[in-house]
Formats: C-alpha cells, sequence, structure tokens
C-alpha cells in the first residue's frame, strides 16, 4: 500500500492535477472539418455556392436556399458581441483557474454567431455590439479554440 492511498481521495496527488479542458467532440466530418480549418490561425465558416449565404453551425445544406453546394471561405475575425453571461462558476475542473470568465455569442461580420469566449475584456466595459476580434487559445500542444478580444485597433470615429 502506497502512502498516497493513506490519504483521502481529494488529497491523493492525483485528484490535485489540473484536467486539460475537454475538445470538442465533433459529430460529423463537416463538424470535424471546421475544427480542423482553425488550426490554421484563421476562422473558417461554410458559403452556400448557390446563393452566398454564410452559415455556422457547420451542415450539410443551405438553410435558405436548400442547397447542398458549399465552399470554405476565411472569416475576417472581426465581429460585435451579441449576447454574454459572467461565468463564476466553474463545471469542469479545468477552468476553475479561468473563473469569472465571459461566455459569448459574436455575431460575425459574415453574418453568422459563434458560441465562443472574451478574453481580455473588462466586465465594466461589456455591452452589447462592442467590437471584438479573433483570436486562438491554445488547449493542447495541437489544438487551439476561436475566441475574441475586443477590437482595440479601430479607426477613431468621426
Ligand atoms: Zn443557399
Amino acid at each position: 500500500m502506497s502512502d498516497e492511498n493513506d490519504l483521502p481521495p481529494k488529497m491523493r496527488a492525483s485528484a490535485q492535477q489540473v484536467p486539460p479542458k475537454p475538445k470538442p467532440r465533433p459529430q460529423d466530418p463537416v463538424e470535424q472539418e471546421f475544427w480542423n480549418r482553425c488550426q490554421d490561425g484563421h476562422l473558417y465558416f461554410q458559403r452556400c455556392g448557390e446563393c452566398g449565404t454564410f452559415r455556422h453551425l457547420p451542415r450539410y445544406m443551405c438553410a435558405k436556399c436548400g442547397s447542398p453546394d458549399f465552399s470554405w471561405e476565411q472569416s475576417s475575425g472581426k465581429g460585435t458581441l451579441f449576447s454574454w453571461t459572467v461565468t463564476h462558476q466553474a463545471l469542469h475542473p479545468a477552468f476553475a483557474a479561468d473563473i469569472p470568465f465571459i461566455a459569448a455569442v459574436v455575431e460575425l461580420e459574415e453574418g453568422v454567431r459563434l458560441a465562443t469566449r472574451l478574453i481580455d475584456c473588462d466586465r465594466d466595459k461589456l455591452e452589447l455590439d462592442l467590437p471584438v476580434t479573433l483570436d486562438f487559445e491554445p488547449i493542447a500542444a495541437d489544438f487551439r479554440l476561436p475566441v475574441f478580444r475586443p477590437d482595440t485597433n479601430l479607426p477613431d470615429e468621426g
């Protein structure tokens, strides 16, 4: 019997290690393609080959015209804050060090919305339509997630 097993389960070293953040678990090839494409540091969305409408979540048919033809188009990475919530509770131990964090829905210039995280943003600066820009958070040596930060490189208005 090792010393570790003399300890209560929550005090064992194995229980003290922070697990890695979970990766998305794509349900089909077109969703897998979305995440694979993120790994080059850009964001791509499907665009209908028939009517030109962008779409997200990934799917096989255009919701507007029903066409199965599409291409993957690189997003500008620019958008605005559509909705958010400040999360104070880590429902997975990998996120414990991040709380409170801002879970957000961003509307991209292409017209699609993406559930994501807003980073490097003071909570008192949060407002609807806040301009945001794409960044990536590495969560494993071989995997990164698209996140957004306030866009501070906007031209001055007026
Ligand atoms: Zn279409």
